[in-house]
């Protein structure tokens, strides 16, 4: 039988939304899921008129959809922001230099400027470098805590106000469930902020922080946008794709464990007694950066490969998969 759009009742439905068990047709799924993305940035204030925003952009299906999205709704709501393209270039051959050609046909195609830094030119090591020198134990410990500060370097580089992320519902609810497993009351009681680094010049922002990656996934295959989804070659076997297979397994039993996760972590209240305080961010007294300690994770690290010394500074971390292609081993998201 023939199912029709429950929204406009006319055309034929197309899918059945994961989130919520609509049967919609393209483009009602369309607007419902842009209008989501577009309620959840007033709702939280996301972006103010005339800001420069830098869309942190892989190549990837998350950080295409949002650069899609976001330049449509900037125009459709006259969000007046100035929009542009972050890229970072580890160093991987055959996985980085193929998505960055992706990212140059996305600038093309969104209309929006693209700034590419690279590892090489920040700190003088490729990745394939790091892991000719470290082995392929801890390479995404560095990837991660290095991507992390590019991003910001790249940001502050291009005068930006603010940084919007792929990241999407599912990763954070990955998250929560890492930092219960690994007992991180602190980064519990943050990691599921839709706004971090407020005190920091350019704040990061989540507009997918209640979209499912299996509807982002939907809307780049039906819309035919131009991602890359090919997986890193350092791709490790870590506890996130444990708490990846988890997620979606609860998520196939019940649609809305992933929304449930994600709130039991904005419910989250650390008491007086047990309150463990947010770091204090302060800078980094060698290279300048971000840091909530005297010297921030990438010079240490950094300190540790000009040393020949690579386990300097890893110790300390403990071990993850990356996540939006390589989260530092502890997981703010
Ligand atoms: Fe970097 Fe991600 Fe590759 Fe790890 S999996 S090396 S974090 S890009
Ligand atoms: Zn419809």
């Amino acid at each position: 039988m023939v199912k029709i759009c429950c929204t406009c009742g006319k055309e034929k439905a197309a899918l059945k939304r994961p989130k919520t068990s609509e049967q919609l047709c393209k483009t009602c799924f369309y607007a419902a899921l842009e209008d989501e993305v577009h309620q959840t940035i007033i709702k939280h204030k996301l972006f103010s008129p005339g800001e420069r925003v830098a869309v942190a952009a892989s190549g990837g299906k998350d950080s295409t959809v949002l650069a899609h999205i976001l330049t449509t709704l900037n125009e459709r709501y006259s969000y007046g922001l100035d929009l542009f393209l972050l890229s970072i270039d580890e160093g991987i051959t055959g996985y980085r230099d193929d998505s960055l050609e992706t990212v140059k046909r996305n600038e093309q195609q969104y209309g929006i400027p693209l700034k590419i830094l690279s590892y090489k030119e920040l700190y003088g090591w490729t990745m394939d470098e790091i892991v000719r020198a470290i082995g392929h134990k801890n390479n995404c410990t560095f990837c991660g805590v290095f991507r992390r500060q590019a991003l910001d370097r790249g940001a502050a580089l291009m005068k930006a106000d603010k940084m919007a992320t792929g990241h999407n519902a599912d990763d954070i609810a990955e998250t929560v469930l890492l930092n219960i497993l690994r007992g991180d009351v602190p980064r519990l009681g943050r990691c599921a902020n839709i706004i971090t680094g407020e005190d920091s010049a350019q704040p990061r922002v989540k507009p997918f922080k209640y979209t499912y990656e299996k509807e982002i996934v939907m809307y780049a295959f039906f819309k035919k946008l131009d991602y890359f989804s090919t997986e890193c070659i350092y791709a490790p076997f870590a506890a996130r794709g444990a708490a990846r297979e988890f997620v979606k397994d609860l998520e196939l039993v019940r649609p809305r464990a992933i929304c449930d996760l994600i709130r039991s972590a904005e419910e989250f209240r650390l008491d007086a007694k047990g309150g463990q305080s947010h770091p204090v961010a302060g800078k980094c007294q060698r290279c300048g950066y971000i840091s909530s300690q005297d010297v921030c994770k990438a010079c240490v690290l950094l300190e540790g490969l000009n040393k020949g010394l690579p386990n300097l500074g890893v110790s300390r971390t403990r071990g993850s998969k990356g996540g939006k292609a390589g989260l530092p081993a502890s997981v703010d998201a």
